[in-house]
């Protein structure tokens, strides 16, 4: 008969060499508390079974369980949706030069807040601010954790207890949770809606005016389009209104956009030099989006009202920490030395040609020796462009159980995100970084 006295204790199996590697790999505590759990684990077996595992069994359970608490659940992975800015997957990926800003100055310290000249404490609202300056001749400008947070900082310091002209069609929600008659609710501002669902009129506009709120503004849809019989005035027509009012038009641009869209063969991406240039008096984006850098929420335009919003005590609970203000700057650099296009991934990404995405989805088919090269799209995603895609060329995989296929390249290390299509298994070159090509393909391979 065997009993639970013949379980071996924790002491006992502590003393065996593959144990004692994970001591030191691991620590002791963690060691035992895994122990101790498959343990556990085998006397509840017995209570239900009478089986006893064995100590190779015992410890097999206890890996598996170590393992699983080691493992960090935010892991790299391998793109192959083609969706660019694919938020569930982190966004922009950063430039070599962005990574290497944020790595040194978090290795050690930093002149966050320090002023060099004067030995004294300084400001970190300053790092970026010169930068996006002088790209969009913006009088000022200030970066803030997302652009979730600047929407609410803007409102909640400028427009408090007082009234916000929004036209009805951009009420929207962007996905995360942002939705922003919701934003203006915990800002504590009022919302005014004007116009219809698919249309609105300069003199919605005006007649609103007549209120005094505290600000007009004007949200980019992001992911959805407006067709039909739609309207809607240019930014321009909406600042000349504004201003004989005396107030302030603020632009929340979503994405933005420092290069032109167009010129990838895409539409065209509201750009952020286009809404000063238009009379916004300060316009919002995200930094992880077109802009290709680490997640921040970028405001700018006039001195007095950035003035007013680094003041206010939200501003602080939101400030943007050294590691994105490091990356941030490295990648505004990369606009500022023109070679956006060259060094940010995204618009590399964007900017690759066809054949060359023909030739790596070709390059993938040969060496794995299966797979159909053809011709598809790719998307730009986080809220951009809704609708618009760039032609691609994908390597499709007929498979006889395609989710099981996808479910295996999601478990290689790296995982691979691939797309279904019509039962095939669908990988797209253009989102995937070069240097991680091998890692896909031995996935890949492994997956099938
Ligand atoms: C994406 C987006 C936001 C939120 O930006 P995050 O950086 O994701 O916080 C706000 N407004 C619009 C219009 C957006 O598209």
């Amino acid at each position: 008969m065997v009993s639970l006295r013949d379980l071996p204790s924790v002491d006992q199996l502590l003393q065996g060499a593959q144990v004692q590697e994970w001591i030191v790999a691991y620590g002791r505590p963690l060691t035992v508390e895994a122990i101790r759990s498959a343990l556990n684990q085998a006397r509840a077996r017995f209570a239900q079974t009478g089986d006893l595992p064995n100590s190779v069994a015992i410890l097999q359970v206890a890996q598996n369980i170590l393992e699983k608490w080691i493992t960090p659940t935010l892991l790299p992975v391998i793109n192959a949706t083609g969706v660019v800015l694919h938020t569930n997957l982190g966004r922009a990926p950063l430039s070599q030069a962005a990574l290497f800003a944020a790595q040194s100055v978090s290795a050690g310290y930093s002149t966050l807040e320090y002023d060099l000249e004067r030995g004294q404490r300084g400001s970190r609202l300053i790092h970026a601010e010169a930068l996006l300056q002088r790209l969009t001749g913006a009088e000022a400008a200030l970066v803030v954790n997302n652009n979730a947070a600047s929407v609410l900082l803007i409102l909640t310091a400028l427009a408090r207890r007082r009234g916000v002209v929004i036209a009805r069609s951009q009420l929207v929600e962007i996905g995360g949770g942002f939705r922003v008659p919701e934003v203006m609710k915990q800002s504590g501002a009022r919302l005014i809606e004007i116009g219809a669902t698919n249309r609105v009129h300069l003199s919605d506009y005006e007649a609103a005016l007549e209120d005094k709120p505290a600000l007009i503004l004007r949200a980019h849809r992001s992911n959805f389009r407006l067709i039909g019989f739609t309207s809607e005035p240019e930014l321009s027509e909406i600042a000349v209104v504004a201003r004989q009012a005396g107030i302030p038009l603020v632009d929340d641009l979503g994405s933005g956009a420092l290069l032109d869209t167009a010129r990838f063969g895409l539409g065209h991406e509201p750009m952020v030099q286009e809404s000063l240039a238009a009379g916004a008096d300060l316009v919002c984006f995200s930094g992880d989006k077109l802009l290709g850098g680490p997640q921040a929420g970028i405001i700018i335009g006039r001195a007095d009202l950035i003035a007013r919003l680094k003041k206010h005590p939200l501003a602080r609970a939101i400030r943007a920490d050294k590691l994105c203000l490091a990356a941030l700057s490295a990648t505004l650099l990369h606009y500022v030395k023109d070679e956006a296009e060259r060094e940010i991934p995204i618009w590399r990404m964007i900017a690759t040609p066809l054949e060359l995405l023909k030739e790596r989805a070709a390059a993938w088919a040969a060496t794995l020796g299966q797979g159909e090269v053809l011709l598809g799209e790719s998307t730009i995603g986080g809220g951009s462009l809704p609708g618009e895609t760039l032609p691609t060329y994908l390597l499709a995989l007929s498979v006889s159980k395609p989710d099981r296929v996808l479910t295996r390249l999601r478990q290689q290390r790296p995982p691979i995100i691939a797309r279904l299509d019509e039962n095939r298994v669908i990988l797209d070159p253009r989102t995937v970084l070069p240097e991680q090509e091998r890692d896909l393909l031995a996935g890949v391979r492994s997956a099938l």
